[in-house]
């Protein structure tokens, strides 16, 4: 709606009242949309008309009187297979040369020419089945490869089509509340993974060391720092003179996509470090339903006292869907094998050799001579 008003504004087109014949059909027949903007991109140092192949963006081949006909690939298109329609956008910004990928509309998911290539439906299935899996089971997400094969798109259905200048605006405006989206969503999940790893503290009953503390404390300066950013993004939005409608802030907006991007994988590191290497091994729930197995996993897979090894055992269980089975081995393997991360810190500590340091120090204080330091610099 934005960028389409503006288009219309600056070249007498008529693109929004497209859009919003589109918003109305989309809301008065209640369909479920998946969005394809990223596209397959060849050689990324390239832009569109520059790659080997032309078609590895997608593009329009054709134009005709009530309609374009395009061709090329989008990539990781997610729930495009549950989806009525897909909304069609540009990835990034063009030049004159590229106008012909400077492409939006939106099309039912099973017009003439369309393809999707999902990633193996059977990962899905193993996680679907599994009560070990209670994310995976009920929020299945599947991304396709997304093929236009000289697809036909209506006119009415065509939101961009040549005007390469403003590809840049309908691609970059729909990112910006995408990442709105992913930083409210993501404080959400870090939550989820600081309830895990304050449990897992609890039931081990490591509570009190420092270095959990800390763990806890960078997963909750993550989660917060999210909140924050999307609070923010709200509270300080920008109206947009033209449609009156209300754009997220684009800094804060960044600053916390960037840090949900970059920090995830900490959030998790510090989860697993609280939780130990049972995260990667801890025996099946289904096990329980043998008595004698039963009474071994409880008796030995005891926590603190008082909380229930059961639940101490399903925390651990279900925690790993945030590794997957591969991932928890490799992930865990790699923070917990051959001793923990605070283990190392220790020993690094401890081991260390600082005369050399010191000695620098000293000779930068006037404290020592230069031969000391060289003294030590041969022994070294
Ligand atoms: C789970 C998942 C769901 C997704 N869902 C959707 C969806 O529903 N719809 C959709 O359209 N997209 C979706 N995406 C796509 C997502 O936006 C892209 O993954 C992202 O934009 C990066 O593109 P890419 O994967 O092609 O990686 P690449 O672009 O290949 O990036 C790989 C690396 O190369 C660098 N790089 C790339 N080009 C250049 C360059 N010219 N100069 C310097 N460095 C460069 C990047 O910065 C990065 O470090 C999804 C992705 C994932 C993983």
């Amino acid at each position: 709606m934005i960028a389409s008003k503006q288009l219309d504004r600056s070249r007498g087109t008529n693109y929004y009242d497209r859009v919003m014949r589109y918003y109305e059909h989309v809301v008065k027949d209640d369909i479920t949309i998946a969005v394809a903007q990223t596209d397959v991109k060849g050689d990324r140092m390239l832009r569109p008309h520059q790659q080997e192949d032309p078609d590895l963006y997608v593009h329009i081949v054709g134009r005709e009187s009530d309609g374009i006909i395009v061709r090329g690939a989008k990539v990781h298109t997610t729930q495009s297979i549950a989806a009525n329609e897909l909304i069609v956008l540009p990835y990034r910004n063009m030049v004159k040369e590229d106008a012909d990928y400077a492409v939006a509309f939106a099309t039912p998911v099973n017009a003439k020419g369309i393809i999707l290539i999902p990633r193996p439906l059977r990962e899905v299935e193993i996680n679907m089945l599994g009560d070990e899996f209670p994310m995976g089971k009920t929020n299945v997400e599947v991304e396709t490869l997304t093929i236009f094969d000289n697809v036909k798109v209506p006119n009415d259905r065509v939101f961009l089509a040549g005007e390469y200048d403003f590809a840049a605006p309908y691609g970059l405006t729909f990112a910006l509340y995408h990442r709105f989206t992913a930083i409210s969503y993501r404080a959400a999940l870090a939550d989820i993974i600081l309830g895990y790893a304050k449990l897992f503290a609890e039931y081990n009953d490591v509570e009190t060391a420092s270095h959990i503390r800390r763990d806890i404390v960078d997963i909750i300066t993550y989660k917060e720092y999210l909140v924050s950013s999307a609070i923010a993004s709200a509270e300080k939005c920008i109206k947009d003179p033209n449609t009156g409608i209300c754009i997220p802030n684009p800094i804060y907006t960044n600053v916390g996509k960037l840090t949900a991007n970059a920090k995830y994988l900490d959030a998790v590191k510090d989860m697993i470090d609280v939780a130990g290497g049972l995260l990667a091994d801890i025996p099946s729930t289904s096990e329980l339903s043998n008595p004698t197995e039963e009474r071994y996993m409880v008796k030995y897979l005891a926590g603190k006292r008082g909380t229930d090894p059961r639940v101490r055992i399903r925390l651990f269980q279900v925690a790993r869907e945030f590794l997957s089975a591969l991932g928890a081995l490799l992930s865990v393997g790699m923070i917990h094998a051959e001793g923990s991360i605070e283990a190392s810190v220790i020993e690094l500590y401890r081991s260390y050799n600082y005369d050399i340091s010191k000695t620098a120090a000293l000779y930068n204080a006037d404290l020592a001579k230069i031969d000391d330091v060289k003294k030590l610099l041969e022994w070294w």
